[in-house]
């Protein structure tokens, strides 16, 4: 996963800057007509933004920015966890962030957790979007402490949210 690693730079976790300037090449994109549904999860882009609606009749059809990242699997948000706290507290921290997903992507449908992978002593999620990825490391910390940190890569708006503890 090269694109996970390359083009990061250490932000501080209260740099707002990353929220306006971005480049994101999976929003970026002409913006839908309205009404238009995704094919995928059925989320209706309405006012501006990707909303849980029912699709009125002739919507137009798209795929979502969200599933299209699922689609190509190439995640905006990756939380990167580690450390003897998370070994020995798994499912506890596992649930919280399952629950943090759902309350967030009941409000909003690009927010998603694509994938969980266990490899080496790391558990790594990702999502979406990165302000999913954000929030739960945010959620993570508020919960149990630990140590939290922020790379960015501005060229393509991903996040790694490295969790430790
Ligand atoms: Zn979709």
């Amino acid at each position: 996963m090269s694109h996970a690693t390359a083009g990061f730079q250490k932000i501080s976790r209260h740099d707002n800057l990353f929220q306006e300037r971005v480049h994101d090449a999976y929003k970026a994109r002409a913006k839908p007509h309205e009404p238009t549904v995704c094919p995928q999860c059925g989320a209706v882009f309405h006012e501006g933004r990707w909303q849980w609606l029912t699709a009125p009749e002739g919507a137009h059809s798209e795929t979502c920015p969200a599933c299209h990242r699922i689609h190509d699997q190439f995640p905006a948000g990756f939380l990167s966890m580690k450390g003897e706290f998370l070994q020995s507290h798994r499912d506890e921290i596992m649930h919280l962030l399952h629950n943090h997903e759902k309350r967030e992507r009941a409000e909003h449908p690009l927010k998603r957790i694509m994938a969980v992978e266990e490899k080496e002593g790391e558990t790594l999620v990702t999502t979406t979007d990165i302000h999913l990825a954000r929030g739960m490391g945010e959620a993570l910390h508020h919960a149990y402490q630990g140590e939290l940190e922020y790379h960015y890569n501005p060229e393509q708006n991903l996040l790694r949210v490295n969790w430790e503890h």
